[in-house]
């Protein structure tokens, strides 16, 4: 106990510093900006501070769910028919003696070792799977001479127990109500626009079209253009039909696949496309049982292939939560998090059936249903319970006998293959805002990858979540309406070292030294042989724990590059958009992009590509119904580049038919490049991945692209702005 009232001191001591410097510098922000500070702020930060005094005091709050990923637990918690009941509901006494748990690789808990470091708590598993604490703080003379790194947490919400913890950690400088002056980092709870004013530093989401992108409609469209190219390197995302544009097609598919066999009983799964948490979806055999139309509205959804056969831990389904950083799109930059979560089901799984069908505890993982049902265990376990920690079950499945670099290097390049897919529409949002030479924040994330085993250990991509949780506690109901928070120590070891560490890679000094040489050519499988990569330990302060965050891009270039056929699409996309800030190609512009890529001859008229233009725009525009601007939107021109394609070189796969187009209209632009300013060098992505490049894919680049590879980083914050 002397060690931890030793802890609260320090951390105390340090707060107080923090204010103090603060307060020194005046700092403060005026009255205006203190009062839009979210009422759950100035709580978590007063019990952060008394946090080990305090923790698990009873009290009754009025819950925010500003970050749309938290729901109220209005259950009681039921006694536990399960074995597992024995670990459950001791997060309260758990964390009142050990307030901080900590992240270390993945790597290492599988092989048993323990993290040499001091500067932090490390949290090294036992073979039981419970969580000790060994390490203590010493500092790092190298670090203490520099600067402290400043953070914005005025905006953080339910990130902000994680984000206090990781600034300690790091001995950064917290400013909770903001900052007069600008602050190295700002951390935002919800989205960019969290904050209007920032006009330097690094922000920790993107402005515009990530979250758009990650709608689930929106995906499906991505990982489908993909998959046409690419069929069998995309198989990890199930057959899906967008609704109610692909009703009749689905319909259709199912009755002949039935009419076929009619043993075949397959179930889908339908998912509105903005929904989360399990929010309207439902499963059904048949497409008369479709819930298409709601009131006067035609509902927007994706249905999909269920998935029948997942891997079952304890008779039970589970997903994997993984938290993917993309520290920048231009060039572009993953890192995947070592460790994640695993959200289990709360009632033994059945493959589907008639009767089974809207057992919800029974096929999906959703913590926020579950902890809804009398069976769901609150564990101070990272092996047990309802949420356990991904280690925990790799290191399950290696006692078995099962491959586990194998799974985990899947994993890896399931992730590459979908930020790959996701790319390029991104470009897009961020072209139409671009600020003329006007300086800004630079941009990055944390993504939330919602993955699926199958039995035979296949993952399969379920959703991308923009705004992905990092809550570090859960509600419990002490009495009828009265809440506490307590802390989840599963949570906390994740979730810390996953924010943690992205701070450490977003560190401005760290990103001056950081040099994008490591275009590596290692195989996936090396990520979990590799404990950490030269790449991770670069000018980190050697005081910290390795990073939990593992490059993943551009370390895996290689075997991924030629997979980046889209973005040179966006590429020439882009170049006839122009930068009026817009999204949307209109006719003259196409027919540029004809004249200029010399596309047009006997047997492709302007006028036929006027008639091909019209008719893919009016198409998506009815697919596209929100859209506010007219012309042909970035995945209309993919539709009418694979057309072209197609025209000119039949006979061929798509993929061939595409790439090869793609040399002839960048052939044709660069000959224009040249006759205006000479250029020395050009690389094509070759259809063949081993005479594959491994620059960055965007040969030719709108002057708006170019500028913006010019700059540090890619995005600036009027740059985001939506129109
Ligand atoms: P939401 O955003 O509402 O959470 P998801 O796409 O993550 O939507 O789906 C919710 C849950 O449904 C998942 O966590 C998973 O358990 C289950 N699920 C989703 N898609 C499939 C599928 N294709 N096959 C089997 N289970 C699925």
């Amino acid at each position: 106990m002397s060690d931890h009232y030793e802890r609260v001191k320090i951390e105390l001591q340090q707060m107080k510093e923090v204010e103090n410097e603060a307060a020194a510098d005046g700092e403060q922000l005026s009255p205006a900006s203190v009062s839009s500070i979210p009422a759950e702020v100035s709580f978590t930060a007063r019990r952060d501070l008394s946090r080990s005094s305090v923790n698990g005091r009873s009290r009754s709050k009025s819950r925010s769910k500003a970050d749309g990923h938290e729901r109220q637990v209005n259950d009681k918690e039921l006694p536990d028919p399960t074995a597992q009941k024995s670990n459950s509901s001791q997060g309260q006494s758990r964390v009142s003696n050990e307030p901080n748990l900590h992240i270390k690789g993945t790597a290492r808990l599988l092989k048993g070792k323990t993290a040499a470091n001091g500067h932090v708590e490390t949290c090294v598993r036992q073979t039981d799977g419970k969580c000790e604490h060994h390490g203590k703080e010493d500092g790092s003379k190298a670090a203490k001479k520099r600067r402290a790194v400043t953070v914005d947490t005025s905006k953080a919400k339910t990130s902000l127990e994680a984000l206090k913890m990781s600034i300690r950690q790091l001995k950064w400088k917290e400013f909770p109500i903001g900052r007069r002056t600008a602050c190295d980092i700002y951390w935002h709870g919800v989205s960019f626009h969290d904050n209007e004013n920032i006009v330097s530093g690094q922000v920790n989401k993107f402005p515009a079209g990530m979250i758009e992108m990650l709608r689930k409609i929106n995906l499906s469209r991505a990982v489908r253009t993909m998959q046409q190219l690419f069929p069998e390197e995309y198989n990890f995302y199930p057959r899906s039909w967008i609704l109610p544009e692909e009703y009749q097609l689905f319909s259709t598919q199912i009755r002949l696949l039935k009419d076929n066999d009619s043993t075949l009983k397959p179930t889908y799964i339908v998912k509105p496309d903005s929904g989360s948490q399990g929010d309207g979806i439902y499963l059904i055999r048949d497409p008369a049982d479709l819930r298409v139309i709601s009131g006067a509205q035609i509902k927007q959804a994706v249905v999909q292939d269920y998935i029948q056969k997942p891997l079952l831990i304890d008779k039970l389904k589970f997903d994997i939560r993984l938290y993917v950083l993309v520290r920048s799109l231009e060039p572009l930059e993953i890192y995947i998090a070592k460790e994640g979560l695993s959200r289990f089901c709360t009632e033994p799984y059945q493959e589907p059936s008639q009767k089974n069908l809207s057992h919800v505890f029974m096929h999906l993982t959703n913590y926020s249903l579950n902890v809804h049902s009398g069976n769901f265990v609150h564990s101070d376990s990272c092996s047990t319970g309802s949420k356990r920690t991904f280690s925990s079950i790799l290191y399950r499945l290696a006692s078995k006998g099962v491959d586990i670099k194998k799974v985990w290097s899947d994993i890896i390049a399931l992730v590459i293959k979908t930020v790959i897919a996701l790319v390029p529409e991104l470009k897009v949002y961020y072209q139409a805002d671009i600020p003329p030479g006007k300086p800004g924040p630079t941009c990055f994330q944390i993504l939330g990858f919602d993955i699926l085993l199958m039995k035979n250990l296949k993952p399969i991509l379920l959703e991308v979540n923009a705004n992905p949780s990092m809550r570090i506690e859960h509600e419990h109901e002490v009495s009828p309406g009265v809440f506490e928070y307590v802390p989840s120590p599963v949570d906390e070891e994740v979730k810390v070292g996953v924010i943690r560490d992205t701070l450490r890679l977003m560190d401005p000094a760290q990103r001056k030294q950081h040099a994008t040489s490591n275009t590596g050519g290692g195989s996936p499988e090396e990520a979990i042989v590799v404990e950490t990569g030269s790449d991770e330990k670069e000018g980190m302060a050697d005081s910290l724990p390795s990073l939990c965050l593992k490059q993943v891009f551009p370390k895996y270039t290689k075997q991924f590059h030629y997979l980046r056929v889209v973005e040179r699409i966006a590429a020439i996309f882009l170049r006839f958009l122009g930068v009026k800030g817009t999204m949307r190609l209109g006719p003259t512009s196409f027919r540029t992009f004809i004249r200029n890529c010399k596309l047009s001859n006997s047997s492709f008229s302007m006028a036929s590509a006027d008639i091909l233009y019209i008719d893919i725009t009016r198409r998506w525009a009815g697919m596209l119904p929100d859209s506010r601007e007219a012309g042909m939107c970035l995945q209309a021109f993919i539709e009418a580049f694979f057309y072209l394609a197609a025209r000119r070189f039949k006979a061929l796969p798509l993929r061939e038919q595409v790439v090869l187009l793609l040399e002839v209209c960048e052939g044709a632009l660069e000959g224009q490049s040249h006759s205006e300013k000479p250029r020395t060098h050009r690389s094509h992505t070759h259809p063949n991945p081993a005479s594959s490049q491994t620059s960055a894919p965007t040969t030719f680049s709108s002057p708006a692209l170019t500028r913006r590879r010019q700059r540090p980083l890619q995005l600036s914050a009027k740059a985001n702005t939506e129109n």
